[in-house]
């Protein structure tokens, strides 16, 4: 589930991953001077070329790049992305307010939703993403996927966007890759113990239901530092790390993302 393989195909000096499908973080290469637009966002590129996009849960048969190079020439390239099929999920046994919450408790969701989606407009120039993510923590057993249909006490709710790892209450979770901490919370309704961890170029790792958050909002830490321990807090029915993944608002599979290669 976590191998990767990285066979490029490259046309005008544009490099791009061979095969593409939903939910993956897109990593490219561009010559110099090229300027690049997916569905409205002008691309950052990187000193040597890198640049970024996301691959939505439900994104088109055939997504569309236009690119400019040097030279001033417009261009556009289809990309081909495989369709995935993805599972429904029944969860039973969740407190009931969790999941049908009245409107003081969803003003309170809505809230805090707004402050972790103000976190993710960040678009900074660090490349803190190019040497791969590891997993936060080890050895885990996978108790949920990416885009699963979430039916929740019997109530059809929204997909599942991340990946979750059954460990332990206070099992330490380590960062994926290394980043600057942007945002910090240790008990939101529906997440618990929250950390966005911002990767540079719009990407960032969140990580829910911890029973401890062991850093702050601006703080630099590694990969593979201590962020926090894992728990249940929030919308949980047993102890478990939810990592999630984004470019910008648009959530990414984790699975898919390239491991750190030394
Ligand atoms: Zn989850």
């Amino acid at each position: 589930m976590f191998t990767w393989s990285v066979p490029l195909f490259a046309v005008d000096g544009l490099q791009l991953p061979e095969h593409l499908q939903q939910g993956q973080l897109v990593i490219g290469h561009a010559p110099p001077a090229t300027q690049i637009e997916f569905q409205g966002h002008t691309l950052r590129i990187g000193a040597d070329g890198v640049f970024v996009f996301g691959l939505a849960r439900d994104a088109a048969p055939r997504v569309e790049l236009k690119l400019r190079g040097a030279d001033g020439q417009a261009q556009t390239r289809m990309l081909d992305v495989e369709q995935r099929s993805y599972p429904t999920e029944r969860v039973n046994g969740l407190p009931q307010q969790t999941v049908t919450p009245s409107p003081e408790i969803l003003a309170r969701i809505e809230r805090e939703q707004a402050a972790v989606q103000a976190a993710r407009t960040r678009d900074d120039a660090r490349e803190d993403f190019v040497h791969g993510f590891s997993l936060p923590v080890a050895g885990a057993r996978i108790s949920g996927v990416y885009g699963s249909q979430r039916i929740d006490n019997g109530v059809p709710k929204a997909p599942h966007m991340g990946l979750d790892m059954a460990v332990p209450t206070g099992t330490p979770v380590h960062a994926p890759a290394a980043g600057v901490v942007t945002f910090a919370a240790p008990d939101l309704f529906l997440t618990g113990g929250t950390v966005l961890i911002d990767h540079g170029f719009g990407l960032d790792s969140s990580f829910l239901h911890m029973s401890r958050v062991e850093v702050k909002v601006g703080e630099r830490v590694k990969r593979g530092q201590v962020i926090g321990l894992a728990g249940m807090t929030g919308r949980a029915t047993g102890p478990h790390v939810h990592w999630g993944f984004n470019w910008f608002q648009v959530r990414l599979d984790p699975a898919l993302l390239p491991r750190p290669s030394e």
